[in-house]
């Protein structure tokens, strides 16, 4: 498991101070975390609830586990249970409103980011940045008793061309500092989640303050 020690030192080299650093595990063994829980990392990124479920019952307890795949609402619950650091991928107003009820049932506030969705084709979860926009512009985040949303997640478009990729960042990132600007008491608005193992660099450059990155430490998915 040195590999991943090693890959995760070459990812960490590019990646500046300010920008936190999500190991992406999800496929990959409880040894190979555990590998880069020993490198030091603490942060890991997991797509499904019964995975993260079975890695989070073997892994120590200060791991912060971040949720990163579509979330069905009939998971929120179990979901939940396992106490996330943050769930990256809130894609709709619906599934915001379902973690919210299920937050104040289990007595916890839970810290989301809103999945934005602006890559042309590949991904088809996420709120439009005019959806986004709207739902601060319509202050929709005050019915919220127990979420505290804490910024934006976004995925670029699947494709070598350097500046649809740049374009989509962006895009994202603008969308991020406009709600910041025009929803100045909007609290604790601060991350913008961006960026995986082909494309963390133009993402950071972009604004990024929060990278998802899977196969440049794990390797390929098993
Ligand atoms: C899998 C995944 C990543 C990591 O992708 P890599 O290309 O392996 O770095 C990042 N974000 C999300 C939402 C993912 O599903």
């Amino acid at each position: 498991m040195g590999a991943i020690a090693d890959a995760l030192r070459q990812v960490r080299a590019r990646i500046p101070e300010h920008v936190s650093l999500v190991a992406v595990s999800k496929y990959h063994p409880v040894d190979a975390v555990d590998a880069a829980y020993r490198a030091g990392q603490r942060i890991f990124g997991e797509s499904r609830v019964q995975e993260l479920a079975v890695k989070a019952e073997a892994l120590p307890r200060d791991i912060r586990w971040h949720f990163i795949g579509h979330l069905q609402t009939n998971k929120v619950r179990r979901l939940l249970q396992l106490r996330p650091a943050l769930i990256e991928s809130v894609d709709s107003a619906r599934l915001l409103d379902a973690i919210d009820a299920e937050s104040c049932r289990q007595g916890i506030v839970t810290r989301v980011l809103l999945q934005l969705h602006v890559a042309r084709e590949e991904t088809k979860f996420g709120m439009t940045p005019d959806e986004a926009l709207a739902f601060f512009a319509n202050r929709s985040f005050e019915a919220l008793k127990a979420t505290h949303i804490c910024g934006l997640m976004a995925m670029a478009s699947n494709t070598d061309d350097a500046a649809r990729v740049r374009a989509d960042f962006d895009t994202a990132a603008a969308t991020f500092r406009t709600i910041k600007d025009t929803t100045p008491d909007l609290r604790g608005f601060d991350i913008l989640s961006m960026g995986m193992s082909h494309d963390f660099p133009q993402a950071i450059e972009a604004g990024a303050n929060m990278v998802r990155v899977g196969s440049a430490i794990f390797g390929e998915k098993e």
